[in-house]
């Protein structure tokens, strides 16, 4: 069994903070300070350059995907980090939309993150093959898969919602009509247990500066499934991910496997800080870290909506199908949210009502979830939102 006490002694949380943003910004690992002073000092510092080989740098990018597969379901040698989420939801549906010549189609939903959509856009504008991002909402994609789909694009879990696709199911529905999928996993992966390979996904991408806690810009990391491996020609063809990078010939070869979806040279230190952030995943319980995110979020759901009447719930019930997360509806939402970072209970906004609340049981527990909950409901009874400096925007919500 999981000790969340434990795993929480190994964040700094700022005393008196109630931190539910963790779906954006996870804390920082008490060992990621001394990890990255090791990087700059014995390794930059002392090494130089050889420290690309002595350290091992070079090898970071395979090793730490390797442990990340771990918690996504995904088997040895089939997932990568670097580069940003955007990016290697780019080179996932390049990759997918080569496999599938002939088909036009890209299914998405309303419930996807922009910049899914607008690096699909992106990717149809630079092929101009006449592909089409169809954006249908959640509940429909079953229905709109058919043969014209070449690739289907969403997020397991929906960034404003905290709704929860079934990856399985859908993945099966793909598949029948010969459609490949892309997961976004940036609201599953440290939130949720994920089995990629259970659920057949061809491909899966995913951030580690949310619900795995490596930092703000720490590197994304993209699963390509074993078996599509030989098949995948990048789309985006970096040296780092060539056959023999230090050959410098001027011909692209593909690395034989996962390797070929590096592009270019690393983020040495924001891949120390993960590198601590994912010590703290070692030995925790993906089941008992569901049961107690299934818990804390179904607490928050009771105390809010039991003393919060204006305030509408836009997270599914069940808890099968919803994320981490809990969020509600509300016309002033924004002016809330600031009201509640006011009294050290940090959550965040996404326009254009919805106030999201982030529980990541790794470091939140009940005590939390009822000071937020308290707090959340004093400033509603008391219209304590209700004042101008919490409506003056910040540009980042
Ligand atoms: C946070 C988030 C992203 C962010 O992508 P970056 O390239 O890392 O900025 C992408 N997709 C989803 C679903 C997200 O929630």
């Amino acid at each position: 069994m999981t000790d969340f006490a434990h795993t929480r002694a190994l964040f700094e949380l700022p005393e008196g903070v109630v931190y539910l943003d963790g779906n954006s910004l996870g804390p920082l690992p008490k060992a990621a300070a001394g990890r990255v002073m090791r990087t700059l000092r014995a390794e930059w510092g002392e090494m130089l350059i050889t420290a690309w080989n002595r350290a091992g740098w070079m090898g970071w990018p395979a090793r730490l995907g390797e442990r990340i597969g771990r918690l996504i379901g995904a088997p040895e040698g089939s997932v990568m980090v670097g580069d940003t989420l955007s990016v290697k939801i780019y080179q996932a549906l390049a990759a997918a939309l080569e496999m599938r010549p002939g088909r036009k189609v890209i299914l998405s939903d309303s419930g996807n993150f922009p910049s899914d959509l607008y690096m699909a856009e992106g990717l149809i504008r630079t092929l101009g093959q006449g592909h089409e991002l169809r954006i249908v909402g959640p509940g429909q994609v079953a229905d709109a898969l058919d043969e014209s789909v070449a690739a289907l694009l969403l997020s397991e879990v929906d960034y404003r919602t905290g709704r929860r696709h079934d990856m399985a199911a859908l993945t099966a529905r793909a598949h029948a009509v010969g459609a490949l999928t892309i997961w976004d996993l940036a609201h599953s992966a440290g939130a949720l247990p994920v089995d990629v390979a259970a659920a057949r996904a061809d491909f899966a991408a995913g951030c580690t500066y949310k619900y795995l806690n490596a930092g703000p810009g720490a590197p994304a990391f993209i699963y390509v499934a074993p078996e599509h491996l030989p098949a995948v020609r990048p789309a985006l063809p970096g040296w780092l991910g060539h056959e023999r990078p230090f050959d410098f010939s001027p011909g692209y070869a593909p690395a034989p496997g996962i390797g070929r979806m590096r592009i270019g040279t690393p983020p040495v230190l924001q891949m120390a800080a993960l590198e601590a952030a994912l010590d703290i995943w070692e030995g925790v319980d993906m089941a008992a870290l569901a049961a107690r995110a299934e818990e804390l979020t179904a607490l928050f759901i009771d105390l809010v909506e039991d003393s919060c009447p204006e305030l509408s719930l836009v997270t599914p019930r069940a808890p099968a199908r919803r994320g981490s997360q809990v969020s509600f509806r509300f016309a002033e939402g924004y002016a809330v949210i600031q009201a509640l970072i006011g009294r050290g209970v940090i959550g965040d906004f996404r326009a254009p009502d919805i106030m999201r609340f982030g529980i990541a049981p790794l470091y939140i527990g009940e005590a939390d979830i009822r000071r937020a909950a308290a707090a959340l409901a004093d400033i509603m009874k008391n219209r304590l939102w209700d004042r101008p400096e919490y409506r003056a925007r910040a540009p980042v919500t």
